[in-house]
């Protein structure tokens, strides 16, 4: 991949205060979908930007592929500025759109030189081979665009984004609405590309794609950025645990005590605890059950996933409810 830069530690992408106000209905005040976001993406990695829908995901992206215009901050690609340096930022980057649009007619390879041409990348430095055969598609190089089917036509629209060589890759809900087998398949890809040196960011709010596949997170709500950590450190902020237990025999009711966030008898002899991890121990909990003449017979815990960080941080903004 064409790197233009090699100082890792200039970010990717650098983000300052960016706001967005879509014009509203006439007299009235519009959305305003982004209230200033900063936040850095470092180079060489896979970042995850998560929110749930009409978060401002979109937005963000929109106004990176100069398809939106900011009503307030600053962004730079690469180094470049977007108002300053627009051709540049722009060349610096692979956007891959949520929806799949063809002309019916291209074949896969004329959809690639049609891009490339675009680009104005004289036809010696094209690699249109090169990025079907990267993306599975060599096969298919001559067949109508129309009769590929939904995941070919998935990777089709990232050979068409990689074909100026940028070196961040943007997909924005690359797995919307695709079933397991092909989400598999996109994930590999997107490994596969960052492996060769690609900054990737992607848009989800598929929570398991984001923790598989993501070094980094930010997560963005109501158009503000609530967390940006690394993946495993934003998964270690959750406070809640979960711990279920079996006794001897029936229970007479939920065992409530300080400390305990909710407690549920899910059958006859067991009981699920939600306690706050930093208020008490599992040890503590099991404790509280034999005080109230239970004999405890299996203990299982329930490590907290991005799911329960998701919800957590998200409802502190109202969203996510
Ligand atoms: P996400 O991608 O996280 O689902 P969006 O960026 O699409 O969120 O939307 C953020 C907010 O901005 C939503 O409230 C949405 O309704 C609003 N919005 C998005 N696009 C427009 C538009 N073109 N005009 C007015 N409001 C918009």
């Amino acid at each position: 991949m064409a790197c233009m830069q090699t100082d890792r530690s200039e970010p990717a992408i650098s983000i300052r205060n960016l706001a967005k106000r879509y014009a509203g209905a006439k007299g009235e005040e519009g959305k305003l979908a982004l209230k200033g976001v900063s936040f850095d993406v470092p180079q060489g990695g896979v970042f995850g930007l998560l929110g749930p829908n009409g978060a401002g995901k979109s937005t963000l992206i929109n106004i990176l592929a100069g398809l939106v215009t900011k009503t307030g901050g600053e962004a730079e690609i690469w180094g470049f500025g977007i108002d300053t340096q627009r051709r540049n930022a722009s060349r610096s980057i692979g956007i891959v759109p949520q929806e799949i649009v063809f002309d019916p007619f291209f074949t896969p390879y004329e959809v690639l030189e049609n891009q490339a041409g675009f680009y104005g990348i004289p036809k010696a430095d094209r690699r249109s081979e090169e990025l079907l055969e990267a993306v599975k598609l060599a096969d298919k190089r001559d067949a109508y665009a129309r009769t590929l089917s939904g995941g070919m036509k998935r990777r089709l629209l990232i050979a068409k984004a990689m074909v100026h060589s940028p070196p961040i890759l943007v997909l924005d809900e690359p797995t919307a609405g695709v079933d397991v087998e092909l989400r598999r398949q996109l994930w590999e890809l997107v490994q596969e590309l960052n492996a060769q040196g690609v900054t990737i960011v992607l848009t989800t709010h598929y929570l398991e794609e984001a923790e598989q596949l993501c070094d980094r997170i930010a997560i963005i709500g109501n158009g503000e950025l609530i967390a940006n950590k690394p993946t495993q450190e934003l998964i270690g902020m959750a406070r809640e645990k979960i711990v279920r237990v079996t006794v001897d025999k029936d229970l007479a009711g939920p065992v409530m005590e300080d400390g305990f966030l909710k407690t549920e008898v899910t059958e006859a002899r067991t009981l699920e605890i939600t306690y706050n991890r930093d208020a008490m121990s599992a040890g503590q909990v099991l404790g509280v059950i034999q005080q109230h003449g239970y004999t405890v017979e299996d203990v299982t815990t329930r490590e907290a996933d991005l799911e329960d960080v998701f919800v957590q941080l998200t409802s502190v903004t109202g969203e996510g409810a």
